[in-house]
């Protein structure tokens, strides 16, 4: 049986969070479904939007439509400030020293896409070696595996403990004259593990290896600094932190970005263009091939604006004592087991239930409102550590609330007893 987790310590601002406010903000948590109030628990999935972001996104796209950069009118100079500003809210949420070490991306996979044709096509040979824990999301694979196949480079798991955590013994074993570069996630879309990135980044250091962490679900629920953790490389996606789809960000070590070749050319990346020789363009727009996400860019600026406004300790502390609750909900829930041992530091609760489908226990949910995910999560690797190839996932947010957690759990108890 699934361990029960206990109540974590809880800052004195905790009792502040007031999580009803921050619910008002975000329209779509009083919407129905099937007859049923809304209890969105698929924030790993993608987040909710305040209506902040709704805002920006419709006051481009009312009264502020414009290319940006290129234009000699107010216009376009206040798409500019709308886009910079995005870059800048996410330089500052990341603690990155300067805004030009911020590339727009699509997301995280484009992020991890354009370091590995880049940064990977440039420097890594035959029987180089690349690290990626078996806790990666696919995007943080996957995009290793087409680079090495091209280079003769190699792709090395680092294993899983039974309870969810990297096994930092083989991860030392596994680092060494070959490893160039260690692909890491900062929480997982499966597991909920937090590894401990400084300490793993400062070993891949003494070994010359670079470290991309791949951030999609770590941002929204606790404070990152790339400048702390000493990471060379650092990806997430807006949407999985209350902006918009198709806007993310990668971070870059400056002496890593500059020394990058471009991955794709076009308009707004380059200095000069002729046929005998052609320049590009200073950080970041070097890398920034193209009409960027502006829209994107200005709900992405409005999100992390939102964030920063609230008590990021109050809430991480709301968050963990929800999932805490949730854990020991769903753990008395007969023949529920939780994937990887007790959730780690962030809201993820990756289930099977004896007897039943995950994609049957994901309509029935559906079908009382309550919204989670099913299948493999794009981190078959991570689920197969566990022999499974599908599971449930019930991933709440800080706008989530102890009812909704409670309405899970007596779904499930219902749908374990047949009864849905
Ligand atoms: N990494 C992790 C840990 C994720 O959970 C996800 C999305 O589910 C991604 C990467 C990919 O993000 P995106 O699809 O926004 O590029």
């Amino acid at each position: 049986a699934p361990a029960v987790v206990p109540a974590p310590a809880v800052a004195p601002s905790a009792l502040l969070f007031d999580v009803e406010a921050v619910r008002r903000d975000f329209p779509q948590l009083h919407r129905e479904v099937n007859g049923h109030p809304l209890a969105w628990l698929d924030n790993g999935a993608t987040t909710l939007k305040p209506r902040q972001v709704a805002e920006a996104v419709a006051r481009y796209c009312t009264a502020g439509a414009s290319n940006v950069h290129r234009g000699a009118h107010t216009l376009a100079r206040e798409a500019t400030e709308a886009y910079e500003d995005g870059r800048a809210e996410a330089a500052r949420l990341l603690g990155a020293p300067d805004p030009a070490q911020v590339v727009f991306v699509r997301g995280t996979t484009e992020a991890v896409n354009l370091v590995a044709q880049s940064w990977g096509r440039a420097n890594l040979g035959t029987g180089d070696e690349i690290l990626v824990t078996a806790a990666e999301h696919h995007s943080n694979l996957v995009p290793w595996q087409l680079i090495a196949a091209e280079r003769r480079a190699r792709v090395r798991p680092v294993p899983l403990l039974p309870d969810g955590r990297i096994d930092q013994d083989a991860y030392r074993d596994l680092l060494g004259p070959r490893t160039r570069l260690v692909a890491l996630t900062h929480a997982s879309n499966v597991l909920g593990t937090v590894p401990p990135v400084a300490e793993m980044t400062a070993l891949a250091h003494r070994h010359g290896a670079v470290v991309l962490v791949d951030g999609a679900q770590a941002v929204s629920h606790f404070p990152v600094d790339v400048t702390e953790s000493d990471v060379d490389f650092y990806a997430f996606s807006g949407h999985k932190v209350f902006a918009p789809t198709g806007i993310g960000v990668l971070y870059g070590k400056r002496p890593l970005l500059e020394a990058m070749p471009p991955w794709q050319g076009g308009g707004n990346m380059i200095e000069s263009v002729g046929f005998d020789r052609t320049t590009y363009a200073p950080l970041p727009h070097r890398l920034e091939a193209g009409t960027g996400h502006i829209s994107g860019a200005a709900g992405l600026a409005a999100a992390l604006r939102y964030l920063r406004g609230l008590d990021r300790a109050a809430a991480t502390a709301h968050e963990e004592r929800l999932t805490a609750h949730a854990a020991t909900a769903l753990a008395a829930v007969p023949g529920l087991r939780l994937v990887g041992g007790p959730p780690g530091r962030i809201g993820v609760l990756t289930f099977v239930l004896d007897g039943t489908d995950p994609l049957d226990v994901a309509h029935a949910l559906d079908r009382l409102g309550i919204a989670v995910r099913a299948g493999h999560h794009c981190a078959q690797p991570a689920l197969a550590a566990y022999g499974l190839t599908a599971a449930v996932r019930a991933s709440p947010a800080l706008y989530n609330n102890h009812q909704e957690v409670d309405r899970l759990a007596a779904a499930l108890h219902r749908i374990a007893a047949g009864e849905e």
